[in-house]
């Protein structure tokens, strides 16, 4: 089972200590927790029940031996005394997985659902056909270079596969990547992968999701955001959650509570805005966000720093903070970030496994030669935000660099770029953080170049004017 990570809460509250075993410890609304024995390193795994009306979907059903089994029998006369298994969901064909399955129906009266990739596979290593026999193994890894005395102990131990899954099952429901399972109070979408297994199957509850969203990708997220605050009524409170810094456009959040304010203040008066940052203090615009939550949005808007996240429960909308529970009527969870699949899967997410540390003569990975790294996806030297700005100036640096690296060889030793960022208070006034930043030789970053930039006196009404012109200067730049 899955869940999402902007929106945790769908097996909220998990309790640090595992549940003993021969019992569940029910982790959401329904959602059970089981913990089996193994007989080799790992020692256990975790197996999932779902409550329906009427019994159980378990996910998953422990190694085929017989501890786990009567581990089994305990639940036979707790558990499921009252509110037998229906139905049976295995992920995969591993043992620890599958090893019971066939042996739970067959008590349970119940079906099985699985991919057709991991029914074969199960098949396959039990009958040790095409391919999947221990002596295919043993081949497999004689070519990748096993030691001999390896390969003789992996000979000794025969067909272990079914040693933990005696028996494979007859049939099985089909799952497919994309089915809609409905399981308990949840509807849960199976996510088939390879990889791990050869049709690996996980439960993803979308339904999370769709109820708390981050809105931090302009389209159908924002305007379903709308539509949530269009829909709450006046006396409620919209919760929104910063992640820790760099994330992309540091004033963001500030500018949506200030717009969620504006909107409150003239027509839902009663509600609120309450800004749990996981970050010690406001990172932009300080000195001009906190003017408009203290002097026009007074009373409407809350802000509070060092509210790191610990989970989401995503049936009352509450953000679960390390000493405090905040209930939102709106929650809107802007996640962590790090840089895109691609980049990560390359292994050039080299600055805390999040973002892509690069040369900034060159914008050149320092984990991969010839790949440039641009935008939000690189670790941004101090004081540089994650912005469309940015991006832009990185973009032209690293355009002549990579030109001169192709001709001359001789880069610029000392390129300067600079980040103007506008926010709207309100519907009408406007202010701007601008910053100018040089390469430093000596530390091999950029750094601000003192005296420069700077921020708005004051929100006012003159700068709509710069935004308005900024925003179509850089589209120009960038989309003709
Ligand atoms: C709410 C909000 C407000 C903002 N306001 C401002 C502002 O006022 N001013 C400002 O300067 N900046 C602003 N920004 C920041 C700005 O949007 C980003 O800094 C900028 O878009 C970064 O550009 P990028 O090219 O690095 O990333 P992106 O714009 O995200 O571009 C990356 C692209 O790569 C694509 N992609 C990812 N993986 C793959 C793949 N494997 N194959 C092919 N394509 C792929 C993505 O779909 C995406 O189109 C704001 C951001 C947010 C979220």
């Amino acid at each position: 089972m899955t869940h999402d990570a902007s929106a945790s809460g769908a097996l909220a509250g998990i309790p640090d200590d595992p549940p003993p075993p021969g019992e569940a410890v029910e982790i959401a609304p329904e959602v059970f927790w089981l913990r089996m024995p193994l007989p080799f390193a790992l020692n256990h795994v975790n197996l999932w029940l779902i409550g329906e009306a009427d019994g159980y979907t378990l996910v998953d059903c422990g190694y085929g031996d017989a501890t786990t089994r009567a581990h089994w029998q305990r639940h036979f006369e707790t558990t499921f005394a009252h509110r037998p298994i229906r139905r049976i969901v295995a992920t995969h064909c591993h043992p620890d997985h599958l090893g019971n399955a066939a042996w739970l129906a067959a008590h349970f009266g119940c079906t099985i659902a699985m991919t057709l990739g991991e029914f074969v596979a199960a098949h396959a290593l039990i009958g040790e056909h095409a391919g999947f026999g221990p002596a295919d193994v043993r081949a497999l890894f004689a070519r990748h270079g096993m030691a001999a005395t390896h390969l003789a102990a992996l000979s000794g131990r025969g067909n272990h596969y079914r040693v933990g899954v005696p028996e494979a099952p007859h049939a099985f429901v089909r799952l497919i990547d994309g089915d809609r399972l409905a399981a308990g109070p949840w509807v849960w979408q199976v996510i088939a992968g390879y990889g791990h297994s050869p049709e690996h199957a996980a439960l993803a509850s979308r339904e999370a999701q769709e109820k708390i969203l981050h809105a931090w990708k302009a389209g159908a997220q924002t305007i379903a955001l709308r539509r949530q605050l269009e829909a709450m009524p006046d006396g409620g409170v919209f919760v929104m959650h910063i992640p820790k810094a760099p994330y992309r456009c540091p004033p963001g959040p500030y500018e949506r509570a200030c717009q969620v304010a504006l909107y409150f203040s003239t027509r839902k008066p009663k509600s609120k805005v309450i800004i749990l940052d996981a970050n010690e203090d406001v990172q932009s615009k300080k000195e001009l966000f906190t003017a408009a939550w203290n002097g026009r949005y007074k009373g409407y808007v809350e802000y509070r720093p060092n509210s790191g996240l610990v989970d989401v429960e995503v049936t009352t909308l509450t953000a679960k903070l390390d000493f405090d529970d905040v209930k939102a009527d709106v929650l809107n969870i802007i996640p962590p970030q790090h840089a895109g699949g691609v980049a990560r899967a390359l292994g050039m997410a080299n600055a805390n496994g999040r973002f892509c540390q690069v040369d900034f003569l060159t914008y050149e990975s320092t984990a991969e030669r010839n790949i440039h790294v641009l935008g939000d996806a690189i670790q941004p030297a101090e004081l540089m935000p994650k912005s469309g700005h940015m991006a832009n100036q990185h973009g032209k640096v690293c355009a002549a660099a990579v030109v001169a690296l192709l001709t001359t060889g001789e880069v610029n030793p000392a390129p300067v770029i600079a980040n103007t960022c506008y926010s709207y208070i309100d519907d009408k006034e406007v202010v701007h953080v601008a910053s100018v930043h040089r390469y430093d030789p000596a530390t091999k970053t950029m750094s601000v170049v003192a005296g420069s930039g700077g921020l708005s006196a004051a929100a006012n009404v003159e700068e709509t004017v710069y935004a308005e012109a900024w925003a179509k200067n850089i589209w120009a730049d960038m989309l003709t």
